[in-house]
């Protein structure tokens, strides 16, 4: 469903991704694992197109991705993004927040964005705050109503850049519970984390990059008992 090949892209002189391949499966859940300034970030980015590439062939669904216009929109509605700030409109309510997408880039009517919405906040477990502001919501809250916003869009793939950092150990459950639910339904997924408990749980593959590669991929269960490298060694003995 999604590829990179060879991939490479430079910020000034700092190469950030290097020879970057990797292909995403429909249905698969990829978590992506390692140090800070490893690309991680980036990475996710480039596929929506948030980042131009330098060079190398990104495709999804077997369609490069386009560089402006309609076209760009249309890709955007098909690949979902969570982020560590939830990123909500401040002054749009909840079910606001979540039938916007919909309304202005698909056209869709509003009382079907409204009833789509509800369902979605029904799903994530937060419907009975759809009438509130994002501020009167807990950051866990938040980011479920961040998850409910980027689905209403009917994506191909959901791309989570670290979404529970930014949340209070009481709520990092919450969110993963409901990205472990989706990663069951079969959306495909790619999720920068540092939450191993959903790596081992909801993953297929884990990717772990370090200094802009993909140093190692593997099965979770592979890659947390048998890291190859001694990069994903020295990582996974202070996370762990
Ligand atoms: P973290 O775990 O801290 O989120 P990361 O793996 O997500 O790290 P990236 O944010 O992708 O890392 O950053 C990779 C490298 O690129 C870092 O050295 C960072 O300083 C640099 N970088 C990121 N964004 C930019 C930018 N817009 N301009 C210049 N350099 C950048
Ligand atoms: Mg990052």
């Amino acid at each position: 469903l999604v590829e990179l090949r060879d991939v490479q892209k430079y910020f000034g002189s700092l190469h950030v991704l290097q020879d970057i391949n990797m292909s995403v499966a429909r249905g698969e859940v990829v978590v992506v694992i390692g140090p800070s300034g490893s690309g991680k970030s980036t990475l996710c980015r480039t596929i929506n197109r948030l980042e131009p590439i330098d060079s190398g062939t990104i495709t999804l669904d077997g369609q490069p991705l386009p560089a402006e216009g309609r076209a760009l929109a249309r890709l955007r509605a098909d690949v979902g993004m969570v982020f560590q700030a939830f990123n909500l409109f401040a002054h749009k309510t909840v079910l606001q927040n979540v039938t916007l997408g919909p309304m202005k880039a698909k056209g869709v009517k509003r009382a079907a964005a409204q009833e789509e919405a509800m369902r979605l906040l029904e799903r994530v477990g937060v419907a009975n705050q759809a009438n509130k502001l994002p501020a009167q919501l807990s950051g866990g809250q938040q980011q479920r109503v961040a998850i409910a916003r980027a689905l209403a869009m009917k994506p191909k793939v959901m791309l989570f850049d670290e979404p529970t950092s930014a949340l209070d150990p009481e709520m990092i459950n919450e969110v993963l519970d409901v990205m472990t639910s989706l990663a069951k339904e079969g959306m495909t997924m790619v999720v920068v984390t540092h939450e191993m408990g959903f790596a081992r749980r909801a993953a297929h593959r884990v990717i772990f990059m370090d200094d802009g590669r993909i140093v190692e991929e593997a099965a979770p269960e592979e890659f947390f008992t048998r890291p190859k490298s001694d990069r994903a060694k020295d990582f996974l003995s202070k996370i762990l």
